[in-house]
C-alpha cells in the first residue's frame, strides 16, 4: 500500500439517520487505480478540525460491483470529534485527506460460490457488512445471506431502507433479521440486547439452506462481537472463516439523543 495521504474532495453528503452521515467522495481519474477496493476495506483519513489535524478510519458502504458513488458512513459517539465534525460541519466541497483503501475484512467472492454468508452488525458496524452483503448478493448468485443486525431504535437504523429493498429483491437468498432494544408494541423483529438466543434460533435455520461452505463477518461493540465468537466456538467454525472488523473504543457509547434527532429533522 501507498503510504501517502491523496487530498480529495467531498462530492455529496447525506443524512442517514438522527445520528449517521454519508460521506461521498469524488475520487479523479488518477486516484482510481489506487483507490480500488474490495467490499468491506476502510479509508484512513486525515481531517483538519479547528487547525487541529486528526486521524480516523472509516469503512466504505458502497460496493466495487454495485455502486457507482464512493462512500463512507459515520455514526456520532458520545463526545466524538471527528464523527461530531462530519455529521454537522463537514461540506460539499470540502477536501479531507486518504490513504488508499485497506483492510482483511473480505473473502475474495466467485460467482460459482454456493456459500452460506452470516453476517451480523451492531450499530455503525453495519457500514463494512452493507457493502459485503451488496458485493456477494450481485457477484454470488448461488451464494446465501443472513444479516443480524443490533440498533437501539427504529430511526437510529442506518441504511434500512437500502437494506429492505435488498430484502424484496433478493427475498429467497437474503434473510434479513433486526434486533431493537426500544420498540414499538407493533415490532416483530428480535427485542432486546443481541443474544445467544436470537444468534441461536438464526444459525440453525441458516443451516437448513443450502450451501457448501460458510463464512462469518462481524462488526459492532466489542461485547457484541465477543458474544459471536464464543458461539462460533461452540460450533466449532474454523478462525478462517470468522471475520472480525473492530472500529472499538472500549466505554464510549452511540449516542442516540434527542439533540440529535432535532438536528436530522432540521437538516431533512
Ligand atoms: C478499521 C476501522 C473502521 C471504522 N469504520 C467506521 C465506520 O465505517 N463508521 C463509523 O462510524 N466509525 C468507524 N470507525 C470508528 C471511527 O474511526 C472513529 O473511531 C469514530 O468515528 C469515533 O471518532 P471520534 O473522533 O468521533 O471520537 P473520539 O473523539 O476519538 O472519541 C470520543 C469518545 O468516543 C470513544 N469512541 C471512539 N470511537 C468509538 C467507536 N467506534 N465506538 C464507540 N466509542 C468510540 C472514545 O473512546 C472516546 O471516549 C472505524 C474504526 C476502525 C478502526
Amino acid at each position: 500500500m501507498s503510504l501517502k495521504l491523496y487530498p480529495i474532495k467531498v462530492s455529496n453528503k447525506s443524512i442517514l439517520t438522527p445520528d449517521s452521515v454519508k460521506i461521498s467522495l469524488d475520487i479523479t481519474d488518477e486516484l482510481k487505480t489506487l483507490f480500488t477496493y474490495h467490499q468491506g476495506q476502510y479509508l484512513s483519513i486525515k481531517i483538519n478540525i479547528n487547525g487541529a489535524d486528526y486521524s480516523r478510519e472509516y469503512s466504505l458502504c458502497t460496493s466495487p460491483y454495485t455502486d457507482s458513488d464512493y462512500s463512507f458512513a459515520s455514526k456520532i459517539v458520545k463526545e466524538g470529534v471527528v464523527s461530531s465534525y462530519l455529521f454537522h460541519s463537514l461540506n460539499k466541497g470540502d477536501t479531507i485527506y486518504s490513504y488508499p483503501p485497506q483492510g482483511n475484512f473480505f473473502t475474495e467472492l466467485h460467482p460459482m460460490n454456493k456459500k452460506l454468508y452470516f453476517l451480523v452488525a451492531g450499530g455503525s458496524g453495519i457500514t463494512p457488512v452493507y457493502s459485503i452483503l451488496k458485493s456477494v448478493l450481485f457477484k454470488e448468485p448461488e451464494s446465501r445471506v443472513v444479516l443480524y443486525y443490533g440498533n437501539n431504535t427504529m430511526q437510529s437504523i442506518m441504511f434500512k431502507d437500502e437494506l429492505n429493498e435488498l430484502h424484496l429483491k433478493y427475498n429467497n437468498r437474503f434473510s434479513l433479521q433486526y434486533s431493537l432494544t426500544e420498540y414499538d408494541s407493533g415490532w416483530e423483529g428480535f427485542k432486546g440486547m443481541m443474544n445467544l438466543i436470537d444468534l441461536e434460533s438464526l444459525y440453525s435455520k441458516a443451516e437448513n439452506m443450502n450451501f457448501n461452505s460458510k463464512e462469518f463477518f462481524i462488526c459492532g461493540p466489542v461485547d457484541l462481537m465477543n458474544l459471536v465468537r464464543t458461539f462460533l466456538e461452540t460450533k466449532n467454525i474454523p478462525d478462517e472463516n470468522i471475520h472480525i472488523e473492530y472500529f472499538k473504543a472500549p466505554d464510549a457509547e452511540e449516542t442516540d439523543d434527542e439533540s440529535n434527532q432535532k438536528n436530522y429533522e432540521d437538516k431533512k
